[in-house]
């Protein structure tokens, strides 16, 4: 499987596609557009980040649940825009064998209409209430658009989805923000940098009141959305009947919110740690924190292996997921590059000199940096460097973002920056629906919203588009 590499500073969108299939992550060739194969390797990482949302989840009264795949399209139809929104993203089952289905399902494309129903049944009383669940399942688009390995997927292999039904409007307010934190978490553990925005009210989610979404710039100054956060108020509850009782004995419908990241919640870990030797896995969540390559050399090949078993032997003892690289078919060289592109984070040589010095050579993927340490210390070396690498890659990630995320006053400007694709630019707005399309019209760049930290803040200053007195700061991007 070897695909011509591509730059991750040059081409982005190339260098992604090839770095996935090269590093033996995800394999898009299936002969369905848009759906790809989770290689072993890829599934592991895949995993470990999705540990760390479940971890978060259920350590904050979520339950993991799972609703079937197929939904009846007339609980699709049952909230008017809700199936505005997705009746023509939806793949049909229309025929049981050869017969053709009375009542058409389909694919989820989310799974509001599969989950309310049934809680129309189990809730009750105010009693029931939290109840918040979520699934990690893959959901169905027909994606029109030209469909890119997991940034824009016909099937969603992993899509983490929570669900939460709530008593009443101050309670799922709280949700929304604890869901906006435990997502901040998710992505600062993966060092994935992001943005929180308010969408506009002409961009938010079919059935919601209100949609927060995540945001990241990828390596070509496109936007990128990785996580989203509705509160979808008492949209489905009225659509589909969910009631409560209240303490003093009357029916209320319930309140809910839900929000889910989808595969780009790891293609976000992938691109912004990513380089142009290929991926670097985050310590934290590679498969592989540690590979060691012996550097041959004939007179003492056996002793350089018998050094690498007891070096991968130590740090197999003390918990590090290692990989001993004993290929005879391979030069050194050759390894080195196999790993560096899948981004083992760490590589550790033993050559004759490290034999005779009884030391070893340390190579961090991320700097290519080299040192050495007495093989008596390997295992606290390469333990404090894994934390090194960890904050290093987040830090570098959050600043390449930073700087591109630019505050401009004028209308040509942005248009300009827009056109040169330099990432997510800041103006003034006075949130009027007119101005926020015409902004989005003159600039074919999309906006992303307003800043959820400084929602509430009064800005000083004039709205780009026209000229009267500014309300917000709002956010506009060429987007994914
Ligand atoms: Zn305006």
């Amino acid at each position: 499987m070897v695909v011509k590499r591509k730059k991750w500073s040059e081409d982005f969108a190339e260098w992604f596609r090839s770095t996935l299939i090269d590093a033996t992550v995800m394999d898009y060739r299936y002969p369905i557009k848009g759906c790809g194969v989770w290689l072993p390797y890829g599934f592991k990482i895949r995993r470990n980040i999705l540990q760390i949302l479940r971890d978060l989840l259920d350590s904050t009264g979520h339950e993991e649940t799972l609703f079937p795949l197929l939904i009846p399209e007339s609980s699709l139809a049952k909230e008017s825009t809700h199936v505005q929104g997705f009746e023509e993203e939806c793949f049909w089952v229309t025929h049981g064998g050869l017969t053709p289905l009375k009542v058409k399902y389909a694919l989820r494309p989310t799974s509001e209409t599969a989950i309310a129903p049934m809680l129309k049944l189990w809730i009750r009383s105010h009693k029931d209430l939290p109840l918040k669940l979520y699934q990690v399942v893959n959901i169905f688009r027909y994606e029109t658009k030209a469909t890119r390995p997991l940034l824009r997927m016909r099937e969603v292999a992993t899509f983490k989805e929570a669900h939460t039904t709530h008593a009443t409007r101050e309670e799922v307010e709280a949700q929304v923000m604890e869901a906006v934190n435990i997502y901040k978490e998710f992505f600062d553990e993966l060092g994935v940098p992001h943005l929180v925005s308010k969408r506009p009210k002409w961009d938010t989610f079919a059935g919601a009141e209100y949609s927060i979404a995540f945001d990241m710039v990828c390596p070509d100054g496109r936007s990128l959305q990785i996580g989203t956060v509705h509160n979808l108020g008492q949209t489905f509850s009225k659509a589909f009947d969910i009631t409560y009782e209240n303490m003093e004995g009357k029916q209320e419908y319930v309140w809910q919110a839900c929000y889910g990241i989808s595969g780009r919640g790891v293609a976000g870990v992938l691109i912004s740690h990513g380089d142009d030797q290929g991926f670097v896995i985050p310590p934290s969540i590679a498969p592989i924190q540690v590979v060691i390559i012996p550097i041959i050399y004939k007179e003492i090949e056996e002793q350089i292996n018998k050094t690498c078993e007891d070096v991968a032997k130590r740090l197999k003892v003390a918990n590090i997921k290692v990989e001993l690289d004993l290929r005879a078919d391979l030069t050194p060289g050759a390894k080195f590059y196999y790993w560096e592109r899948r981004g083992v984070p760490i590589r550790v040589e033993i050559g004759p000199r490290d034999v005779k010095q009884n030391e070893v050579t340390i190579v961090r993927r991320d700097t290519l940096e080299k040192q050495n340490c007495t093989i008596g210390e390997v295992t606290t070396v390469i333990r404090t460097l894994t934390e090194e690498i960890m904050e290093d890659l987040r830090g570098k990630a959050w600043r390449w973002m930073r700087d591109n995320v630019r505050r401009v006053d004028s209308l040509e400007e942005t248009k300009q920056l827009l056109a040169e694709k330099t990432g997510v630019v800041e103006v003034l707005w006075c949130k009027s629906r007119d101005c926020g399309l015409k902004l989005e019209k003159e600039t074919n760049a999309r906006i992303l919203g307003i800043p959820l930290d400084l929602e509430e803040r009064m800005i000083d200053g004039k709205c780009i588009s026209c000229g009267r007195k500014a309300t917000h700061i709002v956010r506009v991007a060429i987007a994914y």
